[in-house]
């Protein structure tokens, strides 16, 4: 037997350690039961990739994650990619909101060693359960020489996605997890696993994972929308709002008029789209003043989200100078 990388497993939960009593349904189950231990027991072929050590550092459903628990599982990933025979770690995870997650380590951690997440759309007793080959593969991308150096990644479906361009773009589908602009890095198949290119953006350790949170939401813009809801975030004292505008970061004018009034009044404003991909163009200068606020540039809103957040948390002072939070936004 030749000596096996040393890979470790952080599970939090999801629908890849989800069970139902009926096996043809995927709607019907309840996610984050089954422990990290049985997940394993289920994929004997992992033993012969990698020697695997397992740690359960949550059981939830992804919907209900926290900034707490994103600390949290970034101190297990800094503890164990610390020892010096650690390959690479996983993280099984719910795909909900996999692709924040995934944004905020992305961000966050200095990836020592390749970071994996991966999940799966059908609960772990679902027929074609897609939960033990992702797995497997993430396991074989995390102790993959390649992978080192590329930031997070995320593995399902057969597909390596870098962390901070995937999306889960469909509500059931087990191909749900694009890169809309970027598409890939690489894939996945049987034993093989081959990078086809590096992510264009690498993000590593950009900015500490904050202590505290400032409080960030979303708003869309679409037809005749009312103001009522930003008013009162900003009477409630939201720090920042990302916007998920029309098209190309176009806003409502009703919207913009009380995006202008907050962001008078100390919140910072970004526009990202909420087509689901592609650019928000660049104002030459951000003038909030004239409605033309900050672009996420090919963020989603809930990337977006996640590095304002962020990024304000670590300097809030971004809030009052626009030109260098689009310079942040441009170099995530
Ligand atoms: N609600 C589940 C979760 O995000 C869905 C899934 O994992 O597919 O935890």
């Amino acid at each position: 037997m030749p000596h096996l990388p040393r890979i470790v497993v952080l599970a939090t939960g999801g629908t890849i350690a989800g069970a139902s009593s009926n096996p043809a349904s995927s709607a019907h189950y309840q996610a984050a039961t089954v422990p990290v231990a049985s997940l394993l027991a289920a994929v004997p072929a992992l033993n012969s990739v990698a020697r695997i050590e397992a740690e359960q550092v949550a059981q939830v459903d992804s919907k209900d994650m926290s900034f707490s628990l994103w600390s949290t599982l970034a101190a297990r990933v800094v503890h164990w990619s610390a020892q010096a025979d650690v390959a690479g770690i996983v993280i099984t995870h719910g795909t909900d909101t996999l692709e924040e997650t995934a944004m905020a380590l992305h961000l966050s951690l200095p990836c020592a060693v390749p970071v994996v997440l991966t999940a799966a759309m059908r609960p772990s007793t679902s027929l074609s359960a897609d939960g033990p080959l992702n797995l497997l593969d993430a396991v074989r991308v995390a102790s993959h020489p390649d992978a080192a150096g590329k930031g997070v990644l995320v593995v399902l479906n057969q597909q390596i996605h870098a962390a901070r361009d995937v999306t889960k773009a469909h509500t059931s589908a087990v191909d749900a997890f694009v890169s809309p602009l970027a598409g890939p890095l690489g894939f996945v198949q049987d034993d093989y696993a081959r990078f086809a290119h590096a992510p264009a953006r690498q993000a590593h350790a950009v900015m500490p994972m904050p202590a505290s949170w400032p409080e960030v939401e979303i708003v869309a813009s679409y037809a005749q929308p009312g103001r009522v809801a930003i008013d009162a975030m900003v009477a409630a004292g939201v720090r920042g709002l990302v916007v998920a505008a029309a098209g190309n970061g176009s806003i409502h004018e009703t919207l913009a008029e009380a995006l202008v009034d907050a962001n008078s009044a100390g919140v910072a404003v970004v526009r990202s789209s909420r087509t689901g991909a592609g650019h928000v163009a660049f104002p030459a200068v951000p003038r909030p003043a004239d409605g033309l606020f900050v672009s996420a540039a090919d963020l989603n809103p809930y990337k977006a989200r996640v590095l304002l957040a962020m990024a304000l948390a670590n300097e809030p002072g971004l809030a009052a100078d626009p030109a260098r939070l689009q310079a942040v936004f441009a170099g995530a």
